[in-house]
Parts: C-alpha cells; sequence; structure tokens
C-alpha cells in the first residue's frame, strides 16, 4: 500500500489537496465581502438601451447575447429594459426566413442544425439557432444546452446558437424564444433555426412564430413509435426523412413514399402550399440543398402570405403574453399561495366544487387587486 492510501486510512490528510497552504507561509488576507459585492456589481452593470440597441444593429455578439439574458430575466428591471431593446428594435426585425424544426430525440435535430447551418453559412447565410425546451428545468439538460452539440457550427461567425431558456411554463419559454427570435433578427441573422422536441405542446408554440415548419422523421419507424401526434404532421409544410446514407437509403426512399401518401390525406393547407417529403443525410450531406431549396421556393412563392401570417402570430403572442402575465400575477399573489393550496386540498377531498373554489380564489385575487 503506497504512504499516501496509508495515511488516508489514518486519517491523515497530508495529501488530500494540491490546494493546501503549507504550514510556514504566511496564508493570504481572504478576499473582503465588499471586494466581492464591488466585482458583482461591475459585472452586472448594464449598459443603456441605446447603448444595446447600437450593439445589436452592429451585429455584436456580445451585446446581443447580454440583452437576450435580459430577455430572459424574472427581475423586474431587467424585464422592463428587455421589453425597451425589444421595442425599439422592432423596426429592424422581419428580415428573414424563420424555420421550426422538430422530430423526436435521436432523429438528428442537432445533426442535421449544424450541417445543414454550416451549409447556409457557406452561402452568404448569417444564421441563428434557437431553441423551445420547456423540459429543460426539470430534465436539468436543454436541448442545445450541450456544448459539445453543434460543435463546429457555434465556431462560425456566421452562426449564433443560444440554448433554450429553462423558465416556468411553456408559454413563458416561447415567449422569450420569439423576443429572441426578434433581436437576433435586428443583429442582421437571415435565417433563424427554432429546435424543439417533438413530443409534447412545444411544437404548437413554435408553429406559431415560424414562416415554415420542418419535420424530421426516421425510416422504418411507426409513427406510433416515433411518437409524432397526427396533429404535428399536420402542421409541416415539409417532412425530412433523416439518416438515408449507408443500408438506410432504400428505406428512407420507401418512407418518403409512405409519407407523400400520407399527407395527402390531411386537408389542403391555407396557404395552398402542398408539404414536400425529402430524405437527407447529414453526414454525407446529400439532399440538404434540397430541403433548403424547398424552404426558399416556399419563401418566395408565398411572400404576400407570410406576411399576414406573421400579423397574426403578432396578434397571438400580443394575447399569449396578457394570458401569461395574468396566470404570473395570479400564482404569485403572496395572500393567495396558502388559500390555493387549501382550495385544492378541498377539491380533491370533494369537500367543494372545482368551479366553486375557482370563483372564489378569483374573487378574492381581484378584491386584493382592487384594494391596490
Ligand atoms: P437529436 O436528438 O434529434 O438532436 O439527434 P442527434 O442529432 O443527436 O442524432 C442522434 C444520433 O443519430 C447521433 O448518434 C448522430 O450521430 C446520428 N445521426 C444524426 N444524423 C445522422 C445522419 O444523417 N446519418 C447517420 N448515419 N447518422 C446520423
Amino acid at each position: 500500500m503506497s504512504e499516501e492510501k496509508k495515511n488516508k486510512i489514518k486519517g491523515n490528510n497530508k495529501f488530500e489537496s494540491a490546494l493546501k497552504v503549507n504550514e510556514g507561509i504566511e496564508q493570504p488576507e481572504t478576499v473582503s465581502k465588499e471586494s466581492v459585492l464591488k466585482f458583482k456589481r461591475k459585472r452586472r452593470k448594464l449598459l443603456t438601451v441605446e447603448q444595446y440597441i447600437e450593439g445589436i444593429e452592429a451585429g455584436n455578439v456580445t451585446i446581443l447575447g447580454q440583452a437576450i439574458t435580459l430577455v430572459e430575466s424574472k427581475h423586474p428591471k431587467h424585464q422592463k429594459i428587455a421589453g425597451e431593446i425589444v421595442g425599439k428594435s422592432l423596426i429592424r426585425t422581419g428580415n428573414s426566413i424563420r424555420i421550426g424544426i422538430t422530430g423526436v430525440p435521436g432523429v438528428g435535430k442537432s445533426t442535421f442544425i449544424e450541417s445543414f447551418g454550416k451549409q447556409l453559412t457557406s452561402l452568404g447565410h448569417k444564421i441563428a439557432v434557437l431553441a423551445i425546451d420547456p423540459s429543460s428545468e426539470r430534465s436539468g439538460g436543454s436541448i442545445l444546452g450541450d456544448k459539445t452539440r453543434m460543435e463546429e457550427l457555434s465556431a462560425d461567425p456566421n452562426a449564433f446558437i443560444r440554448p433554450s431558456p429553462s423558465a416556468g411554463s411553456l408559454g413563458g419559454v416561447a415567449n422569450k424564444t420569439r423576443e429572441t427570435l426578434l433581436l437576433c433578427e435586428a443583429a442582421g441573422y437571415d435565417v433563424i433555426l427554432i429546435e424543439t422536441v417533438g413530443v409534447g405542446q412545444s411544437e404548437t408554440a413554435v408553429h406559431s412564430m415560424v414562416d415554415f415548419f420542418l419535420l424530421l422523421m426516421l425510416a422504418g419507424a411507426g409513427d406510433e413509435l416515433q411518437g409524432i401526434k397526427r396533429g404535428i404532421m399536420e402542421m409541416a409544410d415539409a417532412i425530412a426523412i433523416t439518416k438515408a446514407d449507408g443500408n438506410n437509403i432504400d428505406k428512407a426512399k420507401l418512407a418518403k413514399i409512405e409519407y407523400q401518401n400520407a399527407l395527402h390525406l390531411f386537408p389542403p393547407s391555407e396557404s395552398g402550399w402542398i408539404p414536400k417529403v425529402q430524405t437527407c443525410s447529414s453526414v454525407s450531406g446529400q439532399g440538404l440543398n434540397k430541403v433548403w431549396e424547398t424552404i426558399s421556393s416556399y419563401k418566395n412563392k408565398h411572400e404576400e402570405y407570410i406576411k399576414i401570417k406573421r400579423r397574426e402570430q403578432a396578434k397571438y403572442w400580443m394575447y399569449e403574453t396578457i394570458n401569461e402575465s395574468l396566470r404570473n400575477n395570479f400564482y404569485q399573489n403572496k395572500d393567495l399561495k396558502t388559500k390555493i393550496k387549501i382550495m385544492e386540498k378541498m377539491v380533491k377531498e370533494e369537500n367543494v366544487s372545482s368551479f366553486k373554489a375557482a370563483t372564489t380564489l378569483l374573487r378574492e385575487y381581484f378584491d386584493s387587486m382592487q384594494k391596490k
């Protein structure tokens, strides 16, 4: 047994830390609280709204990132500044194609975004990659959160990658992503990709902020297996069958025909666009250009439709924001918090009806608002 191990067993921790200051050497002064606070204050120093806007307009990614952090912040002061930045940047937004990308975990979303994104930057585009993953807070790891994903694209100066905000409800998370989208447009990104996991409600949220919705699917796995709901397929403007390489090419071609047939069964979309099905490989690069051609042709054919759709979406987000704020205000009301819990218990024990409990709580809430 080594001396180190023996010492550890005896409780002699002589070798335990490489950072231990040897005896006899004068101990450095501890850092004072004041200097830590000063350092923190310095780090948190905010710019003026004008400085943020100028930085964003100049395409300064550090300032863009800081502004997005304000958008994502729960701090009322930050939210106020963020609101002003977004509001004043609106004039410079809209000059992009907004693309939603979904598909179940493992379908190849991040690999696709990496290859597709690189192809787009090589064509001279500036792309921003955002995400909506309301589960990220609970699961601890968000899509796009892992730095090893999209490694090459993150190093590309013409690509800006931002993980999903991880705060709270889907509506809240999505709202922040939408504001981030606007700031990215103001910073000159002309292709915005918004990734989401194809398993829940987040697709609907993404769908309500993009021009084009791309669904990634695997060949040879039934829809059930892929967890894709009919509603999500119905939203798709294009389906790309991923991993069409090696032994998978024939299977992918077959899946393409199957999905084309399946899409025919859906009612035609409002725009008159017929959803396309393509195969692609993010490894060989095959088919990626076709996906881009499809999106570009959609954009060119439906310019007017996209404008109208964006206006409708803006209206939708106004109401979403109101609903979200009201909900937050209600649930964060300090006086109500305990009462809500009591009512919940009473409803569960069938001592009061759900309706009665809700109306009682709402009445108390509105009364407390009036008193303010
Ligand atoms: P995500 O969970 O949807 O983001 O999926 P990933 O992009 O992480 O991909 C899941 C797995 O599929 C990884 O092991 C990838 O290397 C692999 N993969 C992704 N795209 C392709 C492709 O085009 N061809 C092949 N052969 N493998 C792929």
